[in-house]
């Protein structure tokens, strides 16, 4: 596996391998690597022939600062379990060479897309991460970018921003991994307590019950089932609901009803404690 540190070292190692005619895939994340983040990894290999992964904290797309110091930093761990499933490429740039002085990063509109759930909870994340995708794109320039479903709004807001470049790149939405007791894995569960961590279960147990259409009956509306799972959540020891949403997947607008036949999400973002946890699933 390559380790490289610079945009100069990474344009040349991309070109070499474009030569030779390979389609390059992506995957950007910000360390810390679990099982999720390898199984981004491995999808990438199935369907491209190169596959490059990002390490970068990005500062712009944290509102709390706390977060963003206390964000968990495993270089030499990340770049062990890489190579151990033959990733290619491992970009561990620095701050200044994502952001030089002179950087002029485009503005997009998300309109409505970047207001809801996350976006209200956390102000200025969305720009944040499109200014750091739209960078780590210009530099890699892959022909498949990999992303997960656990960042459902990240996902559809990527999705608008590539259409928005007119950008030829593959988006490929890849299924969320949890834990054998149904957490969805995260870079924060490690910072989770011992008790905290054996409550987090619940999220996912909230969320997997909509599935069957038949337990969808129980409530009239989306609704009266946001009410019910909000209140179960916040009965929870030392959990709180920010939000229980359930929106159409390519508007991430709120669906007041069950029945259309468009896909929908359930997306669920609680604090436990001191961390912030977030999970989805998605139905018809
Ligand atoms: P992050 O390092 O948190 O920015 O995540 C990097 C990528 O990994 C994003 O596209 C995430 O959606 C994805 N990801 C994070 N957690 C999981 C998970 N449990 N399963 C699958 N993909 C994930």
């Amino acid at each position: 596996m390559q380790l490289i540190r610079t945009n100069a070292t990474l344009l040349s190692a991309l070109q070499a391998q474009r030569q030779q005619g390979k389609r390059i895939g992506f995957v950007p994340t910000m360390g810390a690597l679990h099982q999720g983040h390898i199984s981004l990894i491995r999808i990438s290999q199935q369907q491209t022939d190169f596959t490059v992964c990002s390490l970068f904290v990005n500062p712009t797309q944290f509102n709390d600062k706390k977060d963003l110091e206390n964000y968990p930093r495993t270089e030499a761990s990340d770049c062990e379990a890489l190579a151990a499933v033959n990733c290619d490429l491992v970009y561990i740039p620095t701050v200044e060479e994502i952001y030089p002085p002179d950087l002029i990063s485009p503005h997009f509109d998300f309109g409505e897309l970047a207001t809801v759930m996350e976006g209200k909870m956390r102000p200025g994340h969305f720009a944040g991460m499109a200014q750091v995708v739209h960078r780590l794109l210009d530099l890699v320039n892959p022909d498949a970018l990999f992303m997960g479903q656990k960042d459902l709004q990240q996902f559809t807001i990527v999705k608008r921003m590539l259409q928005l470049m007119n950008s030829p790149i593959d988006l490929v939405c890849c299924p969320i991994v949890r834990e054998n007791d149904g957490l969805a894995m995260s870079s924060r569960n490690v910072r989770l307590t011992t008790t905290e961590r054996s409550l987090a279960p619940i999220i996912y147990s909230t969320l997997k019950s909509l599935k069957d259409p038949n337990y969808r009956l129980h409530f009239a509306t989306p609704t009266a089932y946001i009410e019910h799972a909000t209140k179960a959540l916040n009965e929870t020891n030392g959990m709180s609901v920010e939000y229980v949403s359930i929106v159409d997947t390519t508007t991430l607008q709120a669906c007041d009803n069950w029945t259309n036949s468009a896909e929908k999400a359930c997306c669920i973002a609680v604090r436990l404690g001191a961390i912030r946890l977030i999970d989805n699933v998605l139905f018809k």
